[in-house]
């Protein structure tokens, strides 16, 4: 079918490389591209020999100019950007310039400021309709597969949804006190973070870890969640018409939240750079070097996710409850691609948003989130791909 160009090559894009490799249908070529070309060897290394043709670039996805000469030179059909968020807009910059479809799985965010928001990517819709290309944003799992389960809850069960409850459980356990299973520096920004959440069309902002709830999720047993702000309730509160209230909440171990504390109240989770020896650091690229690296976390670590969504609304005028979720076990993920579950619920859905637009199965020009598109073959992807999900019309809600 055709070429991707895939920029990154850390724990979410090699579940998704891995992913594009037994999709060769759609994945006839892969090209994977990052700052450390020798992860890119060695994944090509492993991979190689099956229908999907791989080659690797050097890429430094800041710099626009090195970009564009890799897309000429690749001639994509898609660019799949697994680097980091800081990279978005360089990215999305370089797909304009060579009218490339473009797709991601987090929302751009300054280096210097530690906040999720749109604006700075849906500032590039007319651009990128001009050009007549494609942005699809937010095709991971959350944002992503929750923007897919909602639009797919909207189509299909309601005639209006009131309220949405995001729930992001970990019931892994990796054995260590702490660590995290994503990059530590974007994971660490995001719970530090106050808290937020949507109601009738205004954000109420709360403390970090201000809000906590208790749920019993289904094939991972009860948890404490907390309330965060997530970049998906901005493009939701626009999206789903109607809705008067969006939450997330994800689960923590009293380990992490202790680790965390006694963290921040020394001041090594600042991003603010700091002398020290002479040179500048920066504390939480500091601590990111000396906590165990995510890639690493998969042998250890045992247990399964359930994230999911919520749903309270009105169909036929009755009042109704619809819970859809995905439950994937981390040690069965690392067995099929070496990975633990969190890259493996990111990497599939950054692997089936690309297919999308390959396919030609969604097609738009300009700057769209998930939500706006066709649920249903994405949804049915899913189950095929490895994260088939479940439906409950009775859950139990959350207060
Ligand atoms: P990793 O840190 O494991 O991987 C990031 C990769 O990007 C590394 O290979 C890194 O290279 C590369 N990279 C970083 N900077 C540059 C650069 N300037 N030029 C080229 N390559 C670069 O991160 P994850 O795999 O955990 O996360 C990837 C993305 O997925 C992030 O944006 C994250 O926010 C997002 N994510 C989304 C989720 C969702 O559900 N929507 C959930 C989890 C993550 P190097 O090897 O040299 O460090």
């Amino acid at each position: 079918m055709g070429k991707a160009l895939i920029i990154g090559c850390g724990g979410v894009a090699s579940v998704a490389i891995h992913k594009c490799c037994q999709n060769s249908e759609v994945f006839e070529e892969i090209c994977i591209a990052s700052r450390t070309v020798s992860k890119c060897d060695e994944l090509k290394e492993k991979l190689q020999g099956g229908k999907t043709k791989i080659s690797t670039a050097k890429v430094d996805a800041d710099n626009v100019d090195e970009l564009i000469a890799l897309i000429n030179d690749f001639k994509p059909d898609v660019v799949l950007n697994l680097a980091l968020p800081y990279q978005d807009l360089t990215i999305m910059d370089a797909c304009l310039a060579t009218k490339t479809n473009y797709v991601d799985t987090a929302n751009y965010e300054p280096l210097d400021t530690a906040k999720f928001e749109y604006k700075w990517q849906w500032a590039y819709q007319d651009k990128f309709k001009e050009a007549g290309i494609t942005a699809l944003l937010g095709s991971g799992f959350d944002p992503g597969v929750t923007g897919v389960f909602s639009a797919y809850a909207m189509k299909h069960y309601f005639d209006e949804i009131h309220e949405i409850d995001i729930l992001d459980c970990n019931g892994g356990d990796h054995g260590y006190p702490f660590a995290t299973n994503f990059n530590p520096e974007i994971n660490i920004r995001e719970v530090t973070a106050n808290g937020s959440y949507w109601e009738n069309g205004e954000w109420i902002e709360t403390e970090p870890m201000e809000i906590k709830r208790v749920y019993d999720f289904p094939e991972v047993g009860t948890k404490d969640m907390y309330l965060l702000h997530h970049e998906e309730l901005e493009s939701l509160a626009l999206n789903i018409k109607g809705i008067k209230r969006i939450r997330f909440f994800m689960t923590f171990g009293q380990s992490y939240l202790t680790h965390l504390k006694c963290l921040e109240n020394v001041g090594m989770t600042s991003i603010e750079p700091i002398e020290f020896e002479g040179k500048q650091i920066v504390p939480l690229q500091f601590l990111k070097a000396v906590l165990p690296d995510p890639a690493s976390l998969g042998p250890r670590t045992v247990g399964k996710t359930n994230i999911g969504c919520i749903f309270k609304g009105i169909k036929d005028g009755e009042p109704k409850t619809y819970y859809v979720y995905n439950v994937c076990d981390h040690q069965e993920s690392y067995r099929e691609v070496g990975s633990q579950a969190i890259s493996y619920t990111t990497g599939v859905p950054a692997m089936i948003g690309a297919m999308m637009l390959m396919t030609g199965t969604w097609k738009g020009e300009g700057v769209f989130n998930i939500e706006q598109f066709d649920p249903d073959p994405f949804m049915e992807a899913l189950n095929k791909w490895g994260l088939p999900w479940k439906e409950d019309f009775n859950p139990e809600l959350v207060d």
